[in-house]
């Protein structure tokens, strides 16, 4: 008979899976990927750190170590680690026992955890995001039952920062709502406020009342500096006020399968922050119970050497300071790709101001390219990406970036 299944219909694909798979069975040698959000070395390999590896053996050859469950929250010192790398080790916040942080599967599980909470805990159930914003985020929060709402945040015709509008739209948001923000190196857009500007956000923010929610995917990824990429976090809690942050080790160690990453709920009290994690464990316990161990292990390896104010001057920073060079790197080599990128487009008189290629920062750049243009680039040079324009400039090579420029220079061009 007929499957129980049947009616069953088919979900569309998601688009960026779809330019993935697109991209694989292109059989052209000059095939170029600039779709999905991924570091790839001036070879065009993925990067799995040195880093990472020598964590990974110290684990094996650990003689204590064990395959044991991890409580609901996971491993308690890759916690308090991952609170001081984004809160910063000098925290207020995390010495007055106000921060609650919990191991969860990455960014996404960090966010996907903080929206349940909210949904369930807090008295406003809208979020607003910027518009455009990372493809995942809403799905985060509609899945969790919140209503999603946008303000405005790009703007297409400097290819910057709608900063006007993006008050504006605060300024005129529900008491109390929550906003998402994203902490450094924004997708899909590579534009981020400057400091200046993140304090008038914050102002505007604690005035009205509205929770922030910062995501963290990409700390480091910008500056070099893990510190400098925090500041907009650190501004928000040295005010004294609420809020959450989704820490995600997937980029910034080159993590992505292992899931690694942490929700932390910053709050008024320890008492509060207290209530508030044994809240989250019953939201944990019956999705996954815990999380898994061996992510959590190598970034406690990396981090467990990382400097505290105390104790720099005496501890041997061997694998936390292998790592911070290896993040340098990563940083060096996109930031180098966006400045052989402009100067390859400037090179070819390209018509139109293409600056911001060099003023966005981060992984991604928003290169104003449309949807016709993309599909001419697929179509003649086989050169993948999402049809909003955004390319991730980790994917280009000294190599590549002619190719993409005299590409670039037929789409603007070609009729
Ligand atoms: N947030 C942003 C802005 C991202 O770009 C990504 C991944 O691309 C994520 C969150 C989620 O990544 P993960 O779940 O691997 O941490």
């Amino acid at each position: 008979g007929d499957s129980v299944f049947e009616y069953v219909t088919r979900a569309p694909d998601i688009p960026v899976y779809a330019v993935m798979v697109a991209y694989r069975e292109d059989p052209s040698p000059f095939k170029l990927n600039l779709g999905i959000g991924v570091y790839r070395t001036e070879e065009g390999k993925p990067l799995l750190l040195n880093v990472v590896r020598k964590a990974e053996k110290l684990l094996v050859n650990e003689l204590s170590a064990n395959k044991e469950y991890l409580p609901i929250t996971g491993l308690a010192e890759f916690n308090k680690l991952s609170a001081k790398l984004i809160f910063g080790a000098d925290s207020s916040a995390i010495m007055e026992n106000r921060v609650t942080t919990v191991h969860c599967l990455s960014g996404s599980g960090s966010l996907r955890i903080g929206a349940e909470f909210l949904a369930k805990h807090y008295h406003q159930r809208t979020v607003y995001m910027s518009q455009p914003t990372y493809a995942n985020h809403p799905n985060f929060f509609v899945a969790a039952g919140i209503t999603v709402k946008t303000y405005r945040y790009y703007d297409p015709t400097t290819c910057g920062l709608d900063f006007q509008g993006m008050l504006e739209d605060l300024g005129a948001a529900s008491s109390g709502a929550i906003v998402l923000l994203q902490t450094c190196g924004h997708n899909p857009t590579g534009v981020d406020p400057n400091l200046e500007q993140w304090e008038q956000i914050r102002k505007l923010m604690r005035l009205k009342g509205l929770l922030p929610f910062f995501d963290c995917a990409y700390q480091g990824f910008v500056s070099s500096s893990l510190d400098a990429d925090a500041q907009p976090v650190r501004m928000f809690v040295a005010d004294g006020g609420e809020c959450l942050t989704a820490l995600s080790y997937s980029k910034i160690m080159g993590l992505y399968a292992e899931r690694v990453g942490a929700l932390s709920i910053v709050c008024k009290t320890a008492d509060v922050a207290s209530r508030v994690e044994s809240q989250l464990k019953l939201i944990i316990r019956p999705m996954y119970s815990n999380p898994p161990i061996h992510g959590a292990s190598i970034v406690t390896a990396i981090l467990k050497d990382s400097p505290s104010i105390v104790t720099v001057i005496l501890t041997y920073r061997e694998m936390y300071g292998e790592w911070i060079t290896e993040l340098k790197a990563m940083t060096n080599r996109i930031t180098s790709m966006r400045q052989q990128l402009y100067n390859a487009l400037h090179d070819r008189a390209i018509p139109g101001d293409w600056s911001h290629i060099t003023k966005q920062v981060g992984m991604f750049s928003l290169t104003g390219l449309n949807a016709e243009q993309v599909a001419f680039l697929t179509k003649e040079y086989h050169i993948y990406m999402s049809s909003d324009g955004r390319i991730n400039l980790a994917g280009l090579s000294a190599k590549t970036v002619p190719y993409l420029a005299d590409a670039i220079h037929a789409a603007v061009t070609h009729n």
